[in-house]
């Protein structure tokens, strides 16, 4: 063991851009090569698991949570707004994806005491 010790906290953070990278790298790849994107979320899920951090909630959007497939709108998903949450269908699998909006979370979070 002569790895160098970095603390948890920058693990985290550097996690946490390298998964931004691959979500960036999996939209620019698409429309070429879907199959390409698709590992780009595979990878970015096993380093979210790695050092133990949630994907951010914009980009759970991005993947289908059933079959981790990355999802474009228009294209191979369609994303709906219902009762204060996005309901995603994937259709590469065909099931829905529910996530709450952003705007719930500040209502929560505002109602707060
Ligand atoms: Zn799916």
């Amino acid at each position: 063991m002569s790895r160098p010790l970095v603390p948890k906290q920058k693990q985290k953070e550097i996690a946490l851009q390298r998964i931004k990278t691959l979500f960036e790298e999996a939209e620019n790849n698409f429309s070429k090569n879907k199959a390409l994107s698709n590992r780009y979320v595979a990878l970015a899920r096993k380093i979210a698991m790695k050092v133990k951090i949630r994907i951010p909630l914009d980009l759970k959007r991005r993947f289908c949570k059933h079959c981790y497939k990355y999802l474009m709108p228009g294209v191979n998903s369609r994303v709906r707004t219902r009762e204060g949450k996005v309901i995603i269908s994937c259709f590469e699998c065909k099931k829905f994806t529910r996530i709450p909006t952003i705007k719930k979370l500040t209502k929560r979070a505002f109602m707060k005491p």
